[in-house]
């Protein structure tokens, strides 16, 4: 059957979209394929396609347990019924049943942590796997903006469970990321499908503005007048929180806020508020988003300067998956890079720490040397900073018992990572100065190229805000807006921004 009849049969579509059919036809061929396409482009169609044609088993890796619950839903909701989840959220029974009969699904999800379970991988090594999927393959490169140590390990257990062929998808990532990820997999020869990251049908807008009270001020008025609905990404949940009090205090719009501060159930419902059009903005930190699936968002705004071009393309990318014209703001003040650089200080252990830890190991010989939770607390290490300690210092301690060498080498790991950051902070910083076209300088970024002109593109080539401005005078007659202003208010009051 041509691949074509099999995407109408199985999913009703009758045409591919951009590189879909070139990965499927790759991996047909037997080819191990690095992907790279566009956030919101059906990536998860270049494994469930050959599903349906390969004998044994797909295999998925993903790095985020609200994407995989997502993904393995809409499967269930198309009528795959041989689809399951491995991690965290399912109970021991639960998982005990599902390892039993762990043959008879054809889509086996997985977080990275779950294959790091001996007995678990030897259930896998049972299977016969006809695909390896490793979905934001980025995450495993320590240059790509997601690290997660154990997609570091990926390369191991694709080697015990017999190398099968495997698909690498990412949505952004530079050479030098991409080189990371065919050698930490083990892949040799790859086919590189790589799709313009271009959306033409997303502009670009930057804006100088003098100080934060402007941008305040700015900002009512954007959302006021832009097509919605739309994000406002920050950089601190406070940002974000007292953003969306004032919003509702002008009744500008139904507002919401998001950031990992909230329980789960909250953020899931907000989530669900915002898809089914019951809020029309929200304001996020960069927890938002991964497994959104809004076609409509007219404008994402950023509030803050994002940390690196990587990032800000993944959280523009939410806008306009309907293909139908969409704004990316970013909104800079004067001095604005001083807060991406904290942050990028803050994800790191400070050389004091490091030196604090290392006195009160003591001794020159690492044997009985152990991190325990009280040196976490005493040192002040945040979990991300402790989250790095311990990656490094239980693989080192095997190569080294010299406490000296481990020092040494922790502190440069984190030097190396610091001065990285640095760097694509000014690089950020660089796009929003340039006197040319954006969009021309970040595909050139990432080695793409502007291929067609783009009309309208970015404040650099005459972009007019007005495109953008919503039709509508009023602001929202929807009513029933009650229970979410009391409750966001209610939050709000919680967090001690309310008056
Ligand atoms: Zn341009």
């Amino acid at each position: 059957m041509e691949l074509e009849a099999l995407l109408k049969k199985y999913f009703g579509y009758s045409s591919f979209k951009t590189g879909q059919k070139e990965v499927i036809s790759a991996l047909l061929a037997g080819e191990h394929t690095l992907a790279m396409l566009p956030t919101g482009t059906g990536k998860s169609l270049c494994y469930q396609l050959p599903g349906y044609i390969f004998a044994g088993q797909i295999i998925i890796i993903s790095p985020l347990l609200s994407l995989m619950q997502d993904q393995v839903e809409q499967m269930k909701r198309f009528g795959e019924k041989r689809v399951v989840a491995l991690n965290s959220f399912l109970s021991y029974e639960e998982k005990e049943n599902v390892l039993m009969y762990l043959n008879r699904y054809k889509f086996i999800f997985i977080s990275p942590e779950m294959l790091q379970v001996p007995y678990i991988l030897r259930k896998l090594q049972c299977l016969s796997i006809s695909l390896f999927v490793v979905d934001e393959a980025h995450c495993i490169s320590q240059w790509g903006y997601d690290f997660r140590p154990d997609y570091s390990k990926l390369g191991e257990i694709r080697h015990a469970l017999g190398q099968p062929l495997t698909l690498a998808l990412t949505a952004t990532a530079t050479s030098k990321v991409r080189h990371d990820i065919i050698h930490s997999l083990g892949l040799g020869k790859v086919k590189k499908v790589e799709s313009t990251i271009d959306r033409p049908n997303i502009g670009f807008y930057v804006e100088e503005i003098a100080d934060y009270r402007e941008k305040e001020k700015r900002v009512l008025e954007l959302v006021a007048q832009l097509q919605k609905p739309g994000i406002i990404y920050f950089s601190s949940k406070k940002g974000a929180e007292y953003m969306a009090l004032l919003l509702i205090e002008k009744q500008i719009c139904r507002v919401s806020v998001y950031h990992s501060g909230l329980e789960q159930d909250t953020r899931i419902l907000i989530q669900q508020q915002f898809i089914h059009n019951q809020l029309d903005v929200i304001c996020a930190t960069s927890a938002f988003g991964m497994g959104v699936n809004k076609e409509n968002i007219r404008f994402v705004i950023h509030y803050h300067m994002p940390m690196r071009l990587e990032s800000y393309l993944q959280e523009i990318g939410r806008a306009g998956r309907d293909g139908k014209p969409s704004i990316a703001m970013l909104l800079y003040s004067p001095g604005d890079e001083q807060l991406p650089f904290q942050l990028a200080e803050g994800e790191l252990p400070s050389q004091q720490q490091i030196d604090w830890l290392f006195n009160k190991l003591g001794g020159a010989n690492s044997r009985g040397v152990r991190l325990t939770e009280t040196l976490k607390e005493h040192g002040g290490f945040t979990d991300i900073q402790w989250r790095i300690i311990e990656d490094m210092f239980n693989p080192l301690l095997l190569e080294t018992n010299s406490l000296q060498d481990l020092r040494a080498a922790i502190q440069k790991f984190t030097e190396d990572r610091l001065q990285a950051k640095k760097e694509h902070i000014f690089r950020m910083k660089q796009w929003i100065e340039t006197n040319t076209c954006r969009r021309k300088l970040i595909l050139q970024y990432f080695e793409d190229e502007l291929t067609t002109i783009v009309h309208p593109c970015c404040d650099k080539c005459g972009l007019d805000l007005k495109h953008y401005h919503s039709t509508k005078q009023s602001l929202q007659e929807e009513t029933d807006n009650g229970t979410w202003t009391d409750y966001l208010r209610k939050l709000l009051i919680n967090s001690g921004l309310s008056k």
